[in-house]
């Protein structure tokens, strides 16, 4: 099997790969950075979403499960990048699907809309929402209350891999 069909089967396999927590891939989400193979052994690179959520280490497991039962993959290795993580990298699909269970996600300039109407305004009704990495916001427009992502940078340090 050539480098890319390889590759291009990673890709499919880390699409099907959801949040633990959100009916969205890691992929429609921007989690995955980069993708190297060598001789079988493939080494996929993610940035976390959200600082403390556990769903992290859960994500790593799906990964390595996925990836290995791409045909001619062996191995694979899963390196987490620095933060640098923002609302702006979910994908189109990806805010739609979040949308859809009244997730907003934050642009990159922390600019937050109504995940139903589209409406700015909107504010925070507390700090916590159902899961650590969300907060509990309230629509004024069409008057329902949502979610927002956190998007704070991780405070973890990159592996070192030589
Ligand atoms: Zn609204």
């Amino acid at each position: 099997m050539p480098g890319d069909d390889v590759r291009a089967g990673i890709r499919r396999a880390l699409a099907a790969v959801e949040d633990p927590e959100l009916p969205v891939s890691i992929v429609d989400l921007g989690m995955v950075r980069g993708i190297t193979l060598s001789a079988g052994a493939a080494v996929v690179e993610l940035v976390p979403t959200f600082l403390a959520c556990p769903a992290q280490w859960l994500v790593e497991s799906d990964v390595k499960q996925a990836v290995t039962r791409v045909p001619a993959v062996s191995q694979c290795d899963v390196v987490w990048l620095d933060g640098g993580w923002s609302g702006a990298d979910v994908t189109e699909t990806g805010r739609r699907a979040l949308a859809g269970v009244g997730l907003a996600v934050p642009a990159a300039d922390g600019t937050v809309l109504c995940p139903f109407c589209g409406s700015h305004e909107v504010g925070e009704t507390s700090p916590f929402g159902s899961a650590v990495c969300r907060t509990a916001a309230y629509c004024q427009g069409c008057r329902t209350p949502f979610e927002v992502l956190k998007v704070k940078r991780t405070l973890l340090r990159p592996a070192q891999v030589p």
